[in-house]
């Protein structure tokens, strides 16, 4: 049994109900080998205001003592979700000082207008609105030392069915040869199946286009924010995602990155 998830929301979040300790024994009972709490860190004063930014400090003396007490029977990560990360330097430059996590997410939730592309909207997002998000994605995996790209898509979480996007094609393989290049791990991120989207994100033929580039680094995130939600699509997503052909999951260590193979139940 070799469960890993790493994107989990605990109550560090703001927008998340879920108790560590809660999600830590259910990762237990589910066999996960190692998880990873990735709570949010949103520098950006649009989301600054709207979901707080919590202390830094506190969320790495809680995350320390649980990686103690659960030491025999759980590898629990210290991660952060870090939105618009090549944008908020200053204060992810001090949040790295403080104590540099054991793993990085970088996001985009916010157009450079500030319109949020990570909550149900009315209509579905113009092309400008589509190009300045991925390009948004692209400089964000050029710049910034993160060391995994959060929900390539998020955008499409809510939509009932899957636009036209041809026109980004060149820049989503853009962004995935920046990621193989700066050893950036794709997520595949499996919380649009609990909205209206039938499909994890990116979708199956960006998975397969990155593999196609020889693209080895591939997690599994729940983005979850209750216990509920926490490995409610995991088994699901393993079977597709072996199905494509990815047999591994990438796995970080204080040394980088190696894999190991993905186990489907
Ligand atoms: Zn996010
Ligand atoms: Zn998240």
């Amino acid at each position: 049994m070799n469960k890993y998830d790493y994107h989990i929301h605990g109550t560090f979040s703001s927008d998340s109900t879920a108790a560590y300790g809660d999600l830590i024994q259910k990762a237990i009972n589910e066999n996960y080998k190692q998880i990873a709490f990735t709570d949010h860190f949103d520098f950006l004063p649009s989301e600054a205001l709207e979901y707080g930014v919590p202390s830094y400090t506190e969320y790495v003396k809680h995350i320390e003592n649980l990686q103690t007490k659960f030491k025999s029977s759980m590898s629990i990560l210290l991660g952060v979700e870090i939105g618009e990360f090549h944008r908020v330097t200053p204060y992810t430059d001090r949040l790295f000082k403080i104590r540099k996590p054991d793993l990085t997410i970088g996001s985009i939730h916010v157009l450079t207008d500030g319109f949020n592309v990570s909550v149900p909207f009315n209509e579905i997002m113009t092309k400008n609105q589509v190009l300045d998000y991925y390009n948004e994605n692209l400089a964000l995996c050029e710049q910034s030392p993160i060391n995994i790209l959060g929900h390539l898509g998020i955008h499409k979480r809510y939509y009932t069915q899957t636009p036209d996007e041809s026109y980004v094609d060149s820049l989503i393989d853009k962004i995935l040869e920046t990621l193989i290049k700066r050893e950036i791990a794709l997520e595949i991120n499996y919380s649009p199946f609990r909205k209206t989207y039938n499909s994890f994100l990116p979708e199956i033929p960006v998975l397969k286009r990155y593999l196609n580039k020889g693209g080895k680094l591939v997690t599994i995130g729940s983005d979850s924010h209750s216990v509920e939600n926490f490995d409610d699509n995991y088994n699901h997503t393993a079977k597709i995602l072996s199905d494509c052909g990815c047999k591994e999951l990438a796995i970080i260590s204080p040394n980088g990155w190696t894999t190991t193979p993905l186990s489907c139940f």
